[in-house]
């Protein structure tokens, strides 16, 4: 990741926050951000039968978590509703963070007779670092450790998963910042 991006994309997630007059302790709302990025949420199993979502999964399990089409000026991100809540967030967080970074889409790989867009791994870093600052920012996980929260009521408060709420605790510091205060 080139450097400064990580203070870059905490004060990024600040901005979005403030524009959209959530505060920087607050849950980001998705599908308010995603309008703003003039994009639309929709879940695969709108698109296709689920049963055909089902028999990718079985072919190549985790080959389709979340993606961006673009089509004319239109823009749809789009989930898999297979997966569980906690990661869905992550994944359209994930998409909505390669929007705001103006990410093209590139590489185009085909599973199970559909076609999903890739992107290259620079690029795949700095979405997950973004969307990872976006959902729980470094102050937020401060706040909630001082108030004694555990990574599970993160993951509960914030419908993120365990394993991302720990994984922020640990990477922005936040943890070793409020240990030994209660
Ligand atoms: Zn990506």
């Amino acid at each position: 990741m080139r450097r400064g991006f990580k203070a870059e994309a905490e004060r990024t997630s600040a901005e979005v926050r403030s524009s959209l007059g959530v505060r920087e302790t607050e849950r980001l709302p998705l599908d308010q951000l995603a309008k703003t990025l003039g994009a639309e949420l929709r879940s695969a199993a709108e698109l296709v039968d689920i049963s055909r979502l089902e028999e990718i999964e079985r072919i190549q399990p985790g080959a389709f978590s979340a993606c961006t089409f673009e089509i004319g000026t239109r823009r749809v991100v789009v989930w898999s509703p297979l997966s569980t809540p906690g990661r869905i967030t992550s994944d359209v967080a994930h998409e909505l963070a390669h929007l705001l970074l103006k990410h093209s889409v590139q590489e185009v790989q085909t599973v199970g007779g559909l076609t999903f867009f890739g992107c290259d791994p620079d690029e795949e870093q700095e979405a997950n670092w973004l969307a990872g600052c976006l959902l729980l920012p470094r102050k937020l996980l401060v706040a909630e450790l001082r108030r004694g929260s555990s990574a599970a009521d993160v993951a509960e408060k914030y419908k993120v998963s365990i394993q991302m709420a720990n994984y922020r605790m640990r990477v922005t510091g936040a943890m070793r910042q409020t240990q030994g205060r209660q």
